[in-house]
């Protein structure tokens, strides 16, 4: 099935840039995480994923069409490389906050006692905390008094994102030279994904960790610094046959996740990724360092 826009579908050329789908792009997630769930480790969790994701479809799906930078920014952008939306300095339309009360409201009907407490929590904090708690996320740090809301505040910019994002054409997109972060909002990626479209297998994207935009890199290289295939090594578990792989960099240290989807079609990088935490646990044993977050878990909180 397809899932995202490609940037040239009738070309014969890949594209460079594939934009999410916004009537897919949480839905499939949600589906992913139903399937992950049942009799896994983290079962209950990935179930509580899965009612996550649903609540982010159903959100983007009513969310006002938000504003959008005047021509004059775009071509800015433009001109030097920049992402036009980026999400660290781009002034934020309070839209995210109806999309933040919805996915709260969405998750009340699935929520234990003790999640209960804290959908209520983050409910009733001012406007200026949920801000200052995204501000946090965008500039990806994620420490704070705040930190155990995080993961909810930022299921609730990825909708607006993914909206904002694909509110623009694909032309106001340019490839960027550095290729560790997001042509469309700036954000770094989750991770990256060979066969990320049906009509892109075995090339490989990297994705980004808030607005899902999948952009194309070279195989076998850092995602962080950019070294070659004589630097990087790969690691899966044992056993396991799944789709998630990690690749390591001997250059800088970092690894990132890579998601197979060439070996499995219903994978979703988001989804995987948290099913897969023991593979994190392999890569801190030997010493690598996480590069690309996953903005709907903060190491630590629950
Ligand atoms: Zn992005
Ligand atoms: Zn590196």
């Amino acid at each position: 099935m397809q899932d995202t826009i490609p940037i040239a579908p009738s070309s014969s050329t890949p594209p460079t840039l594939i934009l999410p789908s916004p009537a897919t792009h949480f839905s499939q997630r949600a589906d992913r995480f139903e399937q992950l769930a049942p009799g896994h480790a983290l079962g209950d969790f990935l179930q509580f994923m899965a009612a996550l994701a649903r609540a982010q479809h159903a959100a983007l799906q009513q969310l006002t069409p938000p504003a959008l930078p005047d021509a004059a920014h775009l071509e800015r952008a433009r001109t030097h490389g920049m992402p036009p939306l980026a999400a660290q300095s781009l002034p934020r339309d309070a839209a995210w906050h109806s999309a933040l009360y919805q996915v709260l409201d969405a998750l009340v009907p699935t929520a234990n006692s003790a999640s209960a407490a804290l959908l209520a929590e983050l409910r009733a904090l001012p406007a200026e905390r949920w801000e200052a708690m995204a501000a946090r996320i965008l500039d990806t740090d994620f420490s704070g008094p705040d930190a155990r809301h995080y993961p909810l505040v930022a299921a609730a910019l990825q909708v607006y994102w993914v909206q904002l994002v694909t509110s623009l054409p694909v032309q106001a997109y340019a490839p960027l030279d550095v290729r560790n972060v997001c042509p469309a909002c700036g954000c770094l990626p989750l991770g990256s994904v060979i066969g990320a479209h049906a009509d892109v297998t075995g090339l490989r994207y990297a994705q980004c960790a808030l607005c899902g935009t999948q952009w194309n890199v070279t195989r076998a290289s850092c995602l962080a610094c950019g070294a070659g295939e004589d630097r990087v090594g790969y690691h899966s578990i044992e056993g396991d046959t799944g789709p998630m792989q990690a690749e390591s960099c001997d250059e800088c240290h970092s690894y990132f996740k890579l998601l197979r989807r060439d070996k499995e079609g219903s994978a979703d990088l988001t989804a995987d990724d948290l099913a897969s935490l023991a593979l994190d646990m392999l890569l801190d044993d030997a010493g690598f360092a996480r590069g690309g977050p996953n903005l709907l878990f903060v190491p630590g909180e629950s």
